[in-house]
């Protein structure tokens, strides 16, 4: 058992030394060089690591809920009609979202949960119907479910319908492109599979969102919220100048920009294979202990799993993993939340910890059912 327990919960995750080193350095001010060099490479970067050539990118204090709202003031208004695809918990959050800025939310929702509509549901729902957006759960961190977001924004983008990806739990793990894939916003947050501290919002809106943005008749009506506001401070920073409109968590910043720059490193490709790696290992190593996904095994995530408890044990499991040094997380949909549990293997996860995760897991199963 290590000193500390791991985190093996889908965010926040365990940190690079590196990262961890940049928050520990007295802060410079938002407008030191320093920092204004690292806020404009973590500008490129992000665009490059969505596969964008010229979106737009914003890096904004909050969370990846500030980063749903953000994007979708950005591309929805009032009156406006918004297709949820809904795979989960992230996809409700969505839809209240919607409602909550006056817009009208429909939901194009999964039989059950694991499951996933398809793209030719969407096609027939985005047919039936005048949408002015539709929004994409890339991976709902309650099920583990992955979207073939390719697929699903080919149907989206071919009748002409906007559309917002939701990368929270994806970016960084999964592959995201953004130009190919014709997303008009893509967002996600610090603290996942990027394994830097929570606190930062990423978003990148594409040139014909942003254009769109700029010639709608009404602002936001959330000054914070509104991506026309932060767009000078962006593009100042990425000139490498000096701009103010609300105080970055400069320390933050350092270590976002720390994390990046190791994504750079590792390139976006091995990056995901890696990921990808490491789900494969860790799902044979369920098999193996007779554990069941909740995802069905093609819509299986890289970032992370939901796993049924087996015949006979329950939650007393997360605590037996907790006492051989490893935190998941519990069930999160509401109809199936004490039957199965979490685990994040994102970041910095490599396959020797997930084989010495599914050692513990072996481990806790034996001693809850010798009880
Ligand atoms: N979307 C998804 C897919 C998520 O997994 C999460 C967080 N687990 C969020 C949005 C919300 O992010 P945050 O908790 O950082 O606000």
């Amino acid at each position: 058992m290590s000193a500390r327990p791991l985190l093996m919960i889908p965010g926040p995750i365990e940190l690079a030394d590196e990262t961890l080193a940049a928050l520990g350095s007295p802060g410079p001010s938002h407008l030191d060089p320093e920092l204004i060099e690292l806020f404009g490479r973590s500008l490129e970067d992000i665009r490059t690591l969505f596969g964008s050539a010229d979106a737009q990118p914003f890096l904004v204090s909050g969370s990846g809920t500030l980063a749903m709202e953000m994007a979708l003031h950005a591309l929805v208004a009032p009156g406006h009609s918004v297709l949820v695809v809904d795979t989960g918990y992230f996809s409700e959050r969505m839809a209240k979202m919607v409602e909550r800025l006056g817009a009208r939310a429909e939901k194009l929702s999964a039989r059950a949960p694991g499951s996933a509509p398809s793209p030719g549901e969407l096609e027939h729902a985005l047919s039936a119907g005048a949408f002015d957006a539709v929004t994409l759960t890339h991976v709902d961190t309650s099920t583990g479910v992955r979207l073939d977001v390719a697929a699903f924004s080919e149907v989206a983008h071919r009748l002409g319908v906007p559309v917002l990806l939701d990368g929270v739990c994806s970016a960084f793990g999964e592959t995201i492109e953004q130009d190919a894939w014709h997303l008009d916003a893509v967002l996600t947050a610090s603290q996942k599979a990027l394994a830097a501290p929570p606190g930062l919002a990423l978003l990148t809106l594409s040139r014909a969102a942003l254009a769109r943005l700029e010639s709608r008749a009404t602002r936001c009506p959330s000054l914070y919220l509104d991506a026309l506001e932060w767009l000078p401070v962006m593009r100042a920073y990425e000139a490498r100048k000096p701009a103010y409109f609300a105080t970055p968590p400069v320390h933050l910043v350092r270590a976002v920009a720390q994390s990046l720059s190791r994504v750079r490193r590792e390139g976006m490709g091995a990056r995901v294979s890696r990921h990808a790696e490491v789900a494969k290992t860790f799902r044979a190593g369920l098999r193996n202990l007779g554990l069941p996904l909740v995802a069905e095994e093609t819509l299986a995530s890289n970032t992370i799993s939901g796993v049924y408890y087996p015949e006979g044990v329950d939650a007393a499991l997360v605590g037996a993993l907790r006492k051989r040094g490893y935190v998941v997380a519990g069930g999160l949909v509401p109809s199936i939340a004490s039957c199965y549990f979490r685990v994040g293997h994102m970041g910095e996860t490599g396959l020797p910890e997930i084989e010495r995760f599914l050692s513990a897991l072996g481990d806790s199963l034996a001693e809850l059912r010798s009880r």
